[in-house]
C-alpha cells in the first residue's frame, strides 16, 4: 500500500539543502502530514534513474526503528523536469541545524537566557544515544554506513523522538547530486578525505563535530575570525591540525563525562576512535538514561519556541516590506 502522487496536497516548503527541496505535504486518504523531498536530477537516461529509484525503495523495508525516519516510497517524475523524490515522515521540531538557528536568534532578541533551552548535556546526551542507536541498527541489521551525520539529517518531533534521516544507501544518487561540497562546512572524517577505507567509525567523527557545534553555536573547525579559505583549506584542517574539542573556560562548564564523550568521537586516527557501540556504554550517555521525561519537555519546548520564532519573522518581514 504505497502513497499515490496525486493524493499529496502540498502544503508549504519546510527547507532546502544542497540535494534539493523538502515540502510539507497532506496525505489526503490518511489525514497525515508527510515530508515529501525533491531532487532534480541532470540525468535523461531513464534507465539509470529507475535504477536509482529502485535502490532507494530498498530503504522500504530497512526503517522500522524509533531512531530511523520512516520512508513511503521514492518516485520518479518527469512532470516539472526530471526528479526524483522521496516520501518520508514528518518531524514536526525539524532538524537540529534549524532549532540551532532558532536558538540563536532568541539569544540575538535577548529572549533567553541563554542557559535555559539551549542544547543542554541532557539534550546532548538523549540526541547522541539516539543517533548511535540507529546508527547501530542499519549497521548491525542491513551493513549501512550512514556517511552523512550532520545536524540537518538528524530531526525531532515534540512527542521527544530523534531520528535520522538521508543516509547512503544509494552511492549513485549521491554522485548524480551536484556538489556535496557546497556548504561551508563538512562533518567528513580524516580518513574519508584522504579516500581510505570508510567505516562506521566516520560516523562517529561526524557525530563529535555536530556536538561541539550544537553547544557553541559553531562549526568546530573555523569558527570566530578563522575561517577556513575555501573548501580545500577546511579539508586540509581537517586532516592536518589537532582534534577539535569541546572549549575549556570561559562561559563553558562541562561534564567530565560529556569532554571525554566527544573526545573520544573526535579522535583522527580512526583505528583509536571508539566504536558505536563502545559510545553507547559510555557514561555520557547512562548518566542521562533515566531522564526521558525532562527530554520530552524539552522537546515540546522546542515546537512552542518554533512557531514563536516563525510568528516574529512574519512580523518583521511585514514592518520591514511597510518600510520600503
Ligand atoms: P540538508 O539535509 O542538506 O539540509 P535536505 O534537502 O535533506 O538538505 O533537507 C532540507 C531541510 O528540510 C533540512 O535541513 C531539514 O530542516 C528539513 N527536513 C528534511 N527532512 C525532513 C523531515 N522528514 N521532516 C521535517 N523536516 C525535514
Ligand atoms: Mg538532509
Amino acid at each position: 500500500n504505497s502513497i499515490k502522487l496525486e493524493d499529496l496536497v502540498q502544503l508549504g516548503k519546510i527547507g532546502s539543502g544542497n540535494s534539493g527541496t523538502v515540502i510539507k505535504a497532506l496525505y489526503v486518504p490518511e489525514s497525515k502530514i508527510i515530508a515529501k523531498k525533491v531532487i532534480p536530477v541532470e540525468n535523461n537516461n531513464s534507465l539509470v534513474v529507475n535504477q536509482l529509484v529502485r535502490e532507494l525503495t530498498i530503504m522500504k523495508s530497512v526503517h522500522s526503528h524509533g531512531n530511523i525516519v520512516s520512508f513511503y516510497g521514492a518516485y520518479y517524475s518527469q512532470s516539472t523536469g526530471n526528479e526524483i523524490i522521496i516520501l518520508m515522515e514528518y518531524m514536526n521540531c525539524g532538524s537540529l541545524d534549524k532549532i540551532l538557528s532558532v536558538y540563536k536568534r532568541f539569544y540575538e532578541r535577548r529572549m533567553i537566557r541563554a542557559d535555559d533551552i539551549w542544547f543542554n548535556e541532557l539534550v546532548i546526551s538523549k540526541i547522541s544515544f539516539a543517533v548511535l542507536s540507529g546508527l547501530s541498527y542499519l549497521y548491525e541489521k542491513y551493513k549501512i554506513i550512514h556517511r552523512d551525520i550532520k545536524p540537518s539529517n538528524v530531526l525531532i518531533n515534540s512527542k521527544g523522538q530523534v531520528k535520522i534521516c538521508d543516509f547512503g544507501v544509494s552511492k549513485k544518487l549521491i554522485n548524480s547530486i551536484a556538489d556535496t561540497f557546497v556548504g561551508t562546512s563538512t562533518y567528513m572524517s580524516p580518513e574519508r578525505i584522504q579516500g581510505n577505507v570508510y567505516s562506521t567509525k566516520g560516523d562517529v567523527w561526524s557525530l563529535g563535530l555536530m556536538i561541539i557545534e550544537l553547544v557553541t553555536a559553531e562549526f568546530p573547525l573555523g569558527g570566530h575570525n578563522d575561517t577556513p579559505n575555501g573548501i580545500l583549506d577546511l579539508l586540509q584542517r581537517i586532516v592536518n591540525e589537532p582534534s577539535p574539542s569541546l572549549p575549556t573556560g570561559g562561559d563553558y562548564c562541562f561534564s567530565v563525562e560529556m569532554i571525554d564523550f566527544v573526545n573520544r568521537c573526535c579522535v583522527k586516527n580512526e583505528r583509536e576512535r571508539s566504536s558505536i557501540n563502545e559510545l553507547l556504554c559510555h557514561d555520557f550517555i547512562s548518566v542521562h538514561k533515566k531522564q526521558g521525561k525532562e527530554f520530552r519537555h524539552w522537546c515540546k519546548k522546542v515546537k512552542v519556541n518554533l512557531k514563536e520564532d516563525k510568528q516574529i519573522r512574519r512580523e518583521e518581514n511585514e514592518r520591514a516590506k511597510l518600510e520600503k
